[in-house]
């Protein structure tokens, strides 16, 4: 199931980038904040009363170049009713309503996607009269607000969690291993879903599911059945989408959230960049099983040195990903091809493996016992008891003497020790410390 999205769309200068990190609020990362990971300031997962979902600063999205701000807000607002499932139509109490909003105003309704507005900047009461002009703009719901303050956001939440779509459940059993392919545009991820079911020994299934971000592909191999989540086949895209990348994480988000596995693909001859690790990010951050599959790697000149400078370079630029596998394929001449799926089958074992619980203590005890952690102001961090406590991701919890003592460079090592002992390959290890006294 994948999480609702909502995009917050308005002219410039009226908070979207204020309200966004207002309702971004703390993140709920289940990992603590891991260095190297790049973040776009414009996604963020949120909850509001146990409902989890994205949010999009669309304001902060890059459309290329636009002469005009209004073809700019337009084109925003666009991607919006694409993309989300809830808008989230910011305006200026201050200012008042203005041309714009009704340009914007009038596109939104167009769409049948349904519509808050958050009418912005209200910060005390004696601006409460200047709410009213916008219920001019024809939606039900106008929300007085304050992202300076924080007043009125409980409010736009609450409407916007009401607004959510019922939740969808998969039609898939435990049995079947989700794949998505994710990646920048013109990476050949759709080059590499037919060249995959096209492979011998790949049984695809006749009826092949759709839903409304993706076009599923159901096959077996060797026995195993697995669903393709394709979401770069789906739909011709309109010229908005061809004058941004940034789209495609929308998608992938969606993607990797339907997966147990993530295929990361990275185009080899034109190397890896800003956006891939965008993507990767978040495949790692929603606990999913990842490999990378460096594709086109016919029309890389190479020497034999070639595919140990990438994997380096590749190890280099994604150093929070180290257990992710990596494979050098070509869609069009067909090379590597069959590691994919052995390689997809290995990560998904790997998400769902459970260790027991005396030998991962046993593990966590020569570790310790081999390098005890260092002691911070006359105090020593100390592990009591480890345990596996769920798995997709494997799931970790030390209950330790005090949390705080830890180090991240100590977990770190702690996390290799237990890796030495069970690679975990493809799979992120989420690690807890809770305090027991
Ligand atoms: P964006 O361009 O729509 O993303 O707008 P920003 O979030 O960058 O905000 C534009 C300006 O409005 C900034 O100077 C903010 O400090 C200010 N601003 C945002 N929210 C409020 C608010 O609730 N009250 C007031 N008085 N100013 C606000
Ligand atoms: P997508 O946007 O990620 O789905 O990428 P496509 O599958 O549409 O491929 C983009 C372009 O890359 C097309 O022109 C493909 O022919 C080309 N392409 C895909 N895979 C390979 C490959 O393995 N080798 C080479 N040389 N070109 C490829």
């Amino acid at each position: 199931m994948s999480l609702p999205i909502v995009a917050i769309v308005g002219r410039p200068n009226v908070g979207k980038s204020t309200i966004f990190n207002r309702l971004a609020g703390e993140r709920i990362a289940i990992v603590e904040d891991q260095p190297g990971i790049t973040r776009d300031r414009i996604y963020s997962k949120s909850e509001w009363n146990g409902r989890e979902f994205h949010l999009i600063d669309t304001g902060g999205l890059e459309m290329g170049v636009q002469d005009e701000i209004l073809d700019h807000i337009k084109n925003q607002a666009e991607l919006a009713i694409e993309e989300a499932d809830v808008i989230l139509f910011v305006t200026d109490g201050r200012a008042g309503m203005t041309a714009t909003d009704e340009e914007v105003a009038h596109l939104l309704h167009r769409s049948r996607k349904p519509v808050v507005v958050a009418v912005n900047k209200i910060d005390d009461l004696k601006h409460e009269d200047s709410l009213y002009e916008f219920y001019q703009l024809g939606f039900e719901y106008v929300i007085g607000m304050s992202s300076v303050h924080g007043s009125g956001t409980g409010d736009v939440l609450d409407v916007l969690v009401s607004q959510f779509p019922d939740k969808v459940e998969e039609d898939y059993d435990d049995e079947t291993i989700r794949v998505s392919l994710i990646g920048r545009p013109n990476v050949g991820k759709s080059s590499l879903v037919n060249a995959i079911l096209g492979e011998e020994r790949v049984i695809v299934s006749p009826e092949a599911g759709t839903t409304r971000d993706a076009i599923d592909t159901p096959f077996s191999h060797e026995d195993q059945s697995y669903v393709l989540i394709d979401t770069a086949g789906i739909r011709k895209r309109g010229k908005v989408y061809e004058s941004i990348e940034k789209y495609s994480v929308i998608r992938a988000m969606r993607a990797i959230e339907r997966s147990d596995v993530c295929l990361i693909i990275i185009d080899g001859e034109r190397g890896i960049a800003e956006q891939d690790k965008k993507i990767a990010g978040y495949a790692h951050e929603a606990g999913r099983a990842a490999i990378f599959v460096v594709n086109k790697w016919d029309a890389v000149e190479k020497d034999e040195k070639t595919m140990d400078q990438f994997k380096r370079n590749l190890r280099d630029q994604f150093q929070f990903m180290s257990y992710a596998p990596i494979l050098f394929v070509s869609a069009m001449t067909k090379q590597r091809l069959k590691q994919i799926l052995p390689t997809v089958l290995l990560a998904a074992e790997q998400h769902a493996l459970r260790i027991s619980t005396s030998v991962l203590n046993q593990v966590v005890h020569d570790a310790l016992m081999t390098n005890p952690p260092p002691s911070t102001k006359g105090k020593r961090f100390r592990v009591q008891y480890a345990t596996q406590v769920s798995v997709q991701p494997p799931t970790i919890v030390l209950f330790v003497n005090d949390r705080e003592l830890a180090h991240f460079s100590y977990l770190r090592y702690l996390e290799n020790q237990i890796r030495i002992a069970f690679p975990f390959t493809g799979t992120p290890l989420n690690i807890f410390l809770r305090n027991k006294r």
